[in-house]
């Protein structure tokens, strides 16, 4: 059955695992622990106990396919690139496979070969004679996808789930089948590690329509495609598959106006200040745009791509770091690009005094919560 666990209810809302455990106990009588997973009816009436509306994943979609899109962009629509986010168990290949397709060497220059960052990473892929684009992000685990997406964040188009061939379906395949069903995404799976001994992709499948993902030579509809990451294997298969699930989804955006999209990652540098990844989800974002990004104000200073070269622009399904804001926003955040300056700057502030009063009133209840508990 499905459900939530402590932890990641907490990383949701935003507040302590305490205070869900608090929150269970007091208002309804439930003793749980850390390591429990809730009932989604119980979860949601947590988060509406601290304040947070829930919306079923179909009410998400639903709201989240159109969210970048204004009436007035309707006939601007351009072809976008798909936005893919590649999950999987930890050691099944999700950085070595992004790499291989990236042809550069990731994987070997990261810190116990552990992903450090999410990055996004553009690939030319040749379809039908014609170059086009694909938006990789890489995920450490699955965080990116799950906070983000639970503070309203919708980056992904589809999602490459890997699944190591002489490894099978693992606790975070399963995770990762569940986040990608529960946001509405498409999944294509990568059967990697086909080049080694012990290789069993049937196995896998047979594993995998366990969770109602059925390969299309089985009469499903889940695109699956044996690769190697070593040898390079069938990752061109991989690459036309998802841009065969990116035609069906019709993605696109009006590149004519000003930016708005996703914080997709941000922190302090200590030479260059706040600098933050930020997804293009609609519009063209240039050097010099005056932009609000969740809280933050900010002017952009400098923009790079993902190979270290600066850019002028940036069009929709682009990721780009940029130089420029006042202070560091979070994973998740929308930003927006706006042609009057004192009306951004409101805006920022507006929103950096909503934030401290709610945080304030959670203090607040949290320790009203406290001493009932003591009485
Ligand atoms: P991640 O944790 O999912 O990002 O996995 P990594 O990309 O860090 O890979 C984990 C290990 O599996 C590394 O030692 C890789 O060299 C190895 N590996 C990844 N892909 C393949 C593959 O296709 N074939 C083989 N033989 N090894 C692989
Ligand atoms: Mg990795």
């Amino acid at each position: 059955t499905e459900g939530v666990a402590v932890p990641e209810l907490a990383e949701m809302l935003a507040v302590s695992e305490t205070e869900i455990i608090k929150n269970l106990f007091i208002n309804r009588g439930i003793q749980a622990n850390i390591t429990q997973t809730l009932e989604l009816e119980t979860a949601r009436l947590v988060a509406e106990d601290l304040g947070v509306q829930v919306e079923t994943p179909e009410e998400k979609s639903a709201a989240t396919k159109t969210e970048m899109l204004d009436t007035e962009d309707l006939d601007h629509l351009q072809f976008r690139p798909p936005v893919i986010t590649i999950m999987g168990h930890v050691d099944h290949g999700k950085t070595s496979l992004l790499d291989s397709i990236r042809k550069t060497k990731v994987a070997a220059g990261e810190a116990g070969g552990i992903t450090q960052r999410t990055g996004a990473y553009h690939v030319d892929v040749e379809h039908e004679g014609e170059t086009r684009q694909v938006v990789f992000l890489d995920t450490p685990g699955h965080e990116a996808f799950t906070s983000m997406r639970a503070r309203g964040a919708k980056v992904t188009d589809i999602a490459v789930l890997v699944v190591a061939a002489d490894d099978g379906v693992q606790p975070q395949t399963q995770e990762a089948i569940s986040h990608a069903k529960a946001a509405g995404v498409p999944i294509v799976v990568a059967i990697n590690k086909m080049d080694k001994e012990g290789a069993q992709p049937d196995r896998v499948k047979q594993e995998l329509t366990e969770h109602e993902l059925v390969p299309e030579e089985w009469g499903g509809n889940t695109p699956m495609v044996g690769v190697s990451a070593i040898t390079g294997e069938n990752l061109d298969e991989l690459l036309e598959m998802i841009i065969l699930v990116a035609e069906l989804e019709e993605l696109s955006a009006n590149p004519d106006r000003l930016a708005k999209g996703t914080v997709i990652e941000a922190n302090l540098d200590r030479a260059r200040g706040p600098v933050a990844t930020l997804l293009v989800q609609n519009g063209t974002l240039h050097v010099g745009d005056v932009i609000v990004a969740g809280p933050c104000f900010g002017k952009i200073r400098a923009m790079i791509d993902d190979r270290g070269q600066k850019v002028e622009a940036a069009s929709p399904s682009f990721a780009v770091e940029i130089l420029g804001l006042g202070e560091v926003p979070r994973a998740g955040d929308e930003f927006a690009v706006y042609a009057d300056e004192k009306q951004a700057r409101a805006i920022a502030s507006e929103r950096t005094a909503e934030m401290r009063s709610s945080r304030l009133q959670r203090a607040a209840s949290s320790r009203r919560v406290t001493l009932s508990n003591v009485s």
